[in-house]
């Protein structure tokens, strides 16, 4: 294909990514988008913010070199699985290291449309997170693909791969909307003007079934609390805190917060479980001894604290606690939220700490 082609592609895929990359559809690092040829497909990289993204940074890797991946037996044991997989990945990146495929890349090398979208819009996860999110998305979304809720990684690209290949063989096309429970939505086109089209609709129609059931598209939050409470809790949190390098604290008034995970995004930004009450030296030892991890959400009386080791993350993990609690608020419309299972959100927390791992090792 013609370098001035490729350019376009990209400058399309980046105009994608700044329309898709509010927190309308992600937070932090979460979502991502690619295009392809029959040769290569560029792909945002791991953790990279689709908001920043630019059209030489993203990741073009050779699609041929990537089959690979779907013709070998994966080890069971999922640490050198994932290895593997990660490996082969970037054995077929033409580029620097720096601009790691992420781990996504097979699942939309797999779909034959040019551009995929891939995102966790709040409006949506309010049906993909609740009970009855199978069902709607039958009645309002007869073409659309649903997948039961899949760990990420390997396994989501592998299982991803064979419900389309079905959906394929029934239909004599592929499916051009993926609903992923407990997640997000994939739209696969071969234009961005009909992944626009297709998400406009996607919106309007399951908003429409937010305001027959009556429910508010934002969250009541109450009012800050007076600033000598605010800056007694700072204080307060700073010495409990700062000495296990969670200095940066942002605050927010009282909300309804969700009792449990609800996609794999809460977890990595917000964690499992906020703490619930006054934080002490002993109440915090004793959360981190019973969960395993230093909160990053703090529910204390009429204040909502995000922490974090850097300021944007103490900032994502309030905003994806708040997303979590209108995710709950809206699946309400659908027969209420459906956490994630121990088994699910184990697997992402194991997951952390086995990538948190292989960060250090570099
Ligand atoms: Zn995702």
């Amino acid at each position: 294909m013609p370098i001035d082609d490729n350019m376009q592609l990209l400058q399309q895929l980046t105009s994608l990514c700044r329309r898709y990359g509010t927190d309308a559809y992600v937070l932090g690092g979460g979502g991502n988008v690619s295009v392809k040829n029959n040769v290569v497909m560029w792909i945002k990289p791991s953790g990279a913010f689709l908001k920043d993204m630019t059209p030489d940074s993203f990741a073009q890797i050779d699609r041929r070199r990537l089959q690979k991946l779907y013709q070998m037996t994966p080890p069971n044991d999922w640490t050198t699985r994932e290895a593997l997989v990660r490996e082969t990945m970037a054995s077929a990146s033409n580029s620097p290291s720096s601009l790691r495929p992420s781990v996504e890349t097979p699942l939309h090398d797999s779909l034959n449309a040019r551009f995929v979208v891939h995102t966790h819009p709040t409006l949506v996860n309010g049906m993909t997170c609740a009970k009855d999110g199978a069902e709607v998305v039958k009645r309002l979304f007869p073409d659309a693909l649903w997948l039961d809720y899949i760990d990420p990684g390997y396994t989501l690209c592998i299982e991803v791969r064979q419900a389309v290949g079905e959906y394929a063989r029934r239909h004599g096309h592929e499916p051009s909307i993926m609903f992923l429970q407990n997640h997000g939505v994939i739209i696969a086109e071969d234009t961005p003007e009909e992944v626009d089209r297709l998400y406009d609709d996607m919106i309007a129609k399951i908003k429409t079934e937010y305001q027959k059931a009556d429910i508010s598209l934002d969250l009541s939050v109450n009012p800050m609390p007076a600033a000598n409470r605010l800056a007694e809790a700072k204080e307060k949190m700073k010495q409990i805190f700062a000495n296990n390098g969670f200095a940066h604290m942002v605050f927010s008034g009282r909300f309804a917060y969700a009792r449990g995970p609800i996609t794999p995004d809460h977890i990595v930004y917000a964690k499992t479980f906020p703490f619930v009450g006054e934080p002490t030296a002993e109440s915090v030892d004793e959360f981190i001894r019973k969960h395993g991890y230093t909160p990053r959400v703090i529910i204390w009386d009429d204040i909502i604290a995000g922490l974090g080791t850097t300021p944007t993350r103490a900032q994502l993990a309030l905003a994806m606690c708040h997303d979590g609690a209108l995710i709950e608020q809206l699946a309400q419309a659908f027969g209420g939220i459906s956490y994630m299972s121990s088994r699910a959100y184990k697997f992402i927390e194991d997951w952390e700490a086995e990538s948190y791992r292989s960060a250090l090792l570099k």
